[in-house]
């Protein structure tokens, strides 16, 4: 998508998101949109090149399809910053998380020959110049369940869609009380929990010898179970601005 396409749809949804956001987040926010396509993230992914294995860092996808766990990552990184006062960077996250979004149901270039992509690039830009105020009202209304599209009133519907969605979870967000201690107590309990467990799964190899197959896939599954609730502990706290959480797979620009 266009740089002017990702800007004019997130100028106008801003406009109608009933939400005063301070100068710098803005401003930030204008930076991002535009970002991951001079300062792209990478993904690591495994290749295979004689006999060997090894992991190369690859720039993550924009098109055909969402990367959930990027959005993930940058939406709650924008809530990190913006709970400690760093609203120029918090702006930043949340623009390229809409970056992303914004892309994401466009065709992958790679399967499309580069003059449709281009086409349907200069389409999607057109509309979003023509009637952005119309389709928002009737994008609004209706709910866009489409992943990808070559459409562009289709691609426009469902970047705004995600732009006004992303950016009402973001002030819903904002408006909840963090009860600062108590979320750190949640993460210390989590933190203890986890010391705990990597103790029972190094036993469950024990247990294996000692015990018998079945209990050992018992520890296993507790683990799993336990490993999930501490994770949304931790993510908790990165939305409450109290500590930073590393992507792992990707080696992310922010
Ligand atoms: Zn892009």
């Amino acid at each position: 998508m266009r740089w002017n396409t990702h800007r004019r749809i997130l100028s106008s949804v801003l406009r109608s998101v009933d939400y005063e956001f301070p100068a710098a987040f803005v401003r930030g926010l204008l930076k991002g949109i535009i970002e991951p396509d001079s300062i792209p993230d990478y993904v690591y992914i495994a290749v295979r090149r004689r006999r060997r294995r090894y992991t190369k860092a690859v720039p993550a996808r924009q098109h055909g399809g969402v990367d959930p766990a990027l959005v993930k990552y940058y939406t709650h990184l924008a809530l990190y910053h913006y709970r400690r006062g760093e609203l120029y960077d918090a702006g930043r996250a949340l623009g390229r998380a809409i970056h992303y979004l914004q892309d994401g149901v466009l065709k992958r270039t790679k399967w499309l020959i580069l003059d449709i992509h281009e086409r349907l690039e200069e389409e999607v830009d057109q509309l979003s110049q023509s009637s952005l105020s119309e389709l928002m009202k009737a994008c609004t209304r209706i709910d866009v369940k489409i992943k990808i599209s070559n459409e562009p009133s289709e691609v426009l519907c469902y970047a705004i869609k995600n732009t006004y969605n992303v950016l009402k979870w973001f002030t819903s967000e904002l408006e909840k009380d963090i009860d600062k201690a108590s979320v750190m107590k949640r993460v210390r309990r989590a933190r203890l929990i986890k010391t705990l467990v990597g103790s029972i799964l190094a036993l469950s190899g024990l247990g294996l010898l000692v015990l018998n197959f079945i209990a050992s896939i018992f520890l296993f599954v507790v683990a799993l179970i336990v490993a999930s609730y501490t994770s949304q502990s931790y993510w908790e706290a990165f939305r409450a601005g109290l500590m930073k959480i590393k992507l792992s797979r990707y080696r992310t620009a922010m």
